[in-house]
């Protein structure tokens, strides 16, 4: 089946001659990897995995041995690096056979065969700590120097068919054998050799409810057999296509984009508080042609009811959506909260008996009942995710999953995997020890944090500090290039993570930008609303964002200077927390605000009428809110004095004007930072702990006012000032 590259229709042809032939084989096995991966037709996010046959030296004994080269647990095809691939002698690994043959019982799902996995390890050529996957046999039993296994939405839609079998040998003819489900592991890597001792002939297999396999002795070769194959199944698809009756016909329209994102905001964060009772999730909002496509369609509600196949989809999707059946044409925008509560209530009493019915002694505890996909007519899918990168995975994981369906379903009938083979995949011990070995959450983990004032000092500080407790940020600020530099900075120290979905502003990572005048209610209320269309709700907020306008030497400022000082300082917080109320109410999730004042609002002295008294008023509006806002959200006041250092309050001339004022020396030709330097240290001189004040402690205290460690904390103004006993509150 040799295939010219320009016949590919269904598949990216991207092998590069010049490319691959510039690498070690390692590499090229590494190159194969990520052009396939590049690919969503190909494989998932995560999913699939390859291998090489590479023969090398021998650290110890400086003979050639052959080394199996194999995509290891965890990663990514597309993403994947050298680092990702576990290697292992090849005849120490076959010599594993022998002990799994030594076992009285053995076979799918046996003791022996889930102990295999740690024996890998002992097979490991070149010290390489890659950890080898539990599809390592897979790779390894096949007697052909390069193997691609791959998830691809084709041949799942085959392999997910009632008739799979005899679909296999229509679209193939007899170059691709079948084998029937089987969960992934020592005994199936068996399966799939015997198949091929069978029959010699066999270039790959469609792997039953699973995906393809298949093999070839040069990489290259590999590759295209891998894109012919798919590229076939999708032809033979696309010939069935049922156009207009696919999924049975439409049943409902879309809503436009201006009343699906009217509606998502008003939905999105009670949906958030449904769906968190137990643990916080972070929302996908997907909306394509496709997803939509489905979701108004007269089937839906059947195949939703089937769940989805691929075991790799499932994981992530969990057994099934819920599927509301809403009429976004005549139903009201009310009742929509109505019939999810009723969905969901009905959703989790279903996931309690799937787990009742299909539990062993053995079996780990419950998880979380909710659904992590949501489908709603007229609007699209919305994937829930203890983290933003694992809310797009699941989106994305969920519409491939339609692909599959609608391919399935044009060539034959679909159908799931049986629910005893979906739990012992969902509940596999395997799956609960990698679960067990992950870190614990950290403190911000499933949280929407807001700082408003990211784009630098204090507020940039804290972006910082709560990205390192797991938060995702929002860096808010009154300038929009300020607040970019900042999500920039995050984005490259934390990552964007994986999975390829997301429709508009939902399709970010952990931390995104957006501008906002704390003196606009519209503009907070526009600031929030996108919040909530890019991860689904909001939690904590932290608002630093503050004006010093500098007063003339008797402390008088403009009447309209007067005015912003106050607009930026007391009012500003308080719209964001009017505005960010009805989020916080619609959510009913516990949460906190932090407002910076300052020391000053506690000491009265001459010099700064406007600045002093808008914090004192500050002071007050954190006592007051925290009284109206309980029991929900918490919220205290930051009081620091005098961070001189990056600043964005103590520009150079700020910084003159305060040395001229304490006779404190200077030369005008010194940098801003020695100026700000000679400040601090006389600032620091002032107070009880003789210590400059840093924006590292103040963004300290900013997280940890926010965080659980003060959760019995409210109401209260913490001052971080390095000791000052003027500014004591009494
Ligand atoms: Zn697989």
């Amino acid at each position: 089946m040799t295939m010219k590259i320009q016949e590919f229709e269904h598949v990216n042809y991207l092998w590069d001659d010049h490319v691959a032939g510039q690498l070690d084989p390692v590499e090229r096995l590494r190159y194969r990897s990520n052009i396939l991966g590049a690919d969503q037709r190909i494989t998932n996010t995560g999913g699939g995995n390859t291998s090489s046959k590479i023969k090398m030296t021998d650290p110890l004994s400086g003979e050639e041995v052959d080394v199996l080269w194999v995509k290891g647990s965890g990663g990514d095809l597309r993403t994947s690096t050298r680092a990702n691939f576990a290697s292992l002698y090849m005849d120490k690994f076959l010599s594993l056979e022998s002990i799994y043959n030594k076992a009285e019982v053995k076979g799918v799902k046996t003791e022996i065969e889930d102990s295999m996995v740690d024996m890998y390890r002992h097979t490991t050529f070149g010290l390489n700590p890659a950890a080898s996957s539990i599809d390592t046999p897979l790779h390894g039993l096949i007697p052909f120097r390069h193997v691609d296994h791959t998830h691809p939405i084709s041949a799942i839609a085959i392999a997910a068919s009632k008739d799979q079998e005899q679909l296999t040998q229509k679209v193939f003819g007899g170059e691709v054998g079948w084998v029937p489900w089987q969960r992934p592991g020592f005994d199936l890597g068996l399966v799939i050799r015997d198949a091929l001792k069978k029959n010699p002939k066999l270039k790959g297999l469609i792997m039953g409810q699973h995906g393809l396999i298949n093999w070839a002795d040069d990489d290259k070769a590999c590759y295209e057999l891998t894109l012919s194959l798919i590229e076939s199944a999708a032809l033979y698809i696309k010939q069935h296509d049922k156009g207009k009756k696919t999924f049975g016909g439409q049943k409902y329209k879309s809503l436009n984009e201006e009343e699906r994102n009217k509606l998502l905001v008003q939905l999105l964060p009670k949906l958030r508080g449904m769906v968190s009772q137990k643990n916080r999730f972070i929302g996908t909002v997907h909306v394509t042609d496709k997803v939509l496509q489905f979701v108004n369609s007269v089937d839906a509600e059947r195949l939703a009811e089937i769940g989805t196949s691929c075991p790799d989809h499932f994981l992530r999707t969990k057994i099934k959506p819920l599927y509301v059946d809403w009429n976004p044409q005549k139903d009201s925008a009310e009742s929509l909260p109505e019939k999810l509560e009723a969905g969901l209530a009905e959703y989790r009493s279903d996931y309690a008996s799937y787990y009742e019915a299909c539990k062993h002694p053995n079996s780990p505890a419950r998880r979380d009942p909710n659904p992590t996909v949501i489908l709603i007519p007229g609007l699209g899918l919305i994937a829930w995710g203890k983290n933003k990168s694992e809310s797009r995975v699941t989106a994305e994981f969920y519409s491939l999953a339609i692909e599959v369906m609608r391919s399935s379903e044009a060539i034959s009938e679909y159908q799931g995997l049986p629910r005893q083979e979906a739990f012992d995949i969902e509940y596999w011990l395997l799956e609960e020890a990698k679960l067990k070995r992950m870190p614990p959450e950290k403190e911000f983990a499933r949280n929407v944090v807001v700082v408003i004032g990211a784009g630098s000092g204090i507020g940039k500080a804290t972006a910082h500090r709560i990205a390192k407790e797991g938060a995702h940020v929002v860096c808010a600020d009154l300038s929009e290039d300020a607040a970019q530099a900042t999500a920039k900075e995050l984005a490259e120290m934390y990552g964007v993570g994986i999975g390829v979905a997301g429709t508009g502003i939902s399709g970010c990572g952990s931390a995104i930008a957006l501008a906002v005048d704390i003196t606009k209610r519209e503009g907070i209320r526009a600031m929030l609303e996108n919040v909530v269309l890019a991860y689904g709700g909001v939690d904590n907020i932290i608002i630093t964002a503050g004006i010093f306008v500098p007063p003339d030497k008797q402390g008088y400022i403009p009447d309209d200077k007067w005015a912003l000082t106050y607009a930026v300082n007391a009012t500003g917080p308080f719209f964001v927390a009017d505005e960010a109320k009805k989020i916080w109410q619609a959510q009913g999730l516990k949460t906190s605000l932090i407002i910076a004042t300052s020391a000053n609002a506690a000491v009265a002295k001459q010099g700064s009428f406007a600045y002093d008294t808008s914090k004192a008023a500050a002071n007050h509006l954190v006592r007051e809110l925290a009284i109206e806002l309980s029991p929900l959200v918490r919220v205290n006041g930051l009081a620091p004095a005098t961070v001189v250092e990056g600043s964005s309050m103590f520009p150079r001339d700020r910084v003159i004007s305060s040395l001229t004022k304490y006779n404190i020396s200077f030369d005008e030709s010194e940098s801003t930072e020695s100026l700000r330097d000679k400040l601090a240290e006389f600032y620091a001189q002032r107070t009880l702990t003789k210590s400059p004040v840093t924006l590292a402690d103040q963004a300290e205290m900013a997280y940890l006012l926010s965080s659980s460690k003060f959760s019995k904390t409210t109401g209260q103004i913490i001052t971080v000032d390095g000791g000052l006993h003027e500014a004591f509150l009494r």
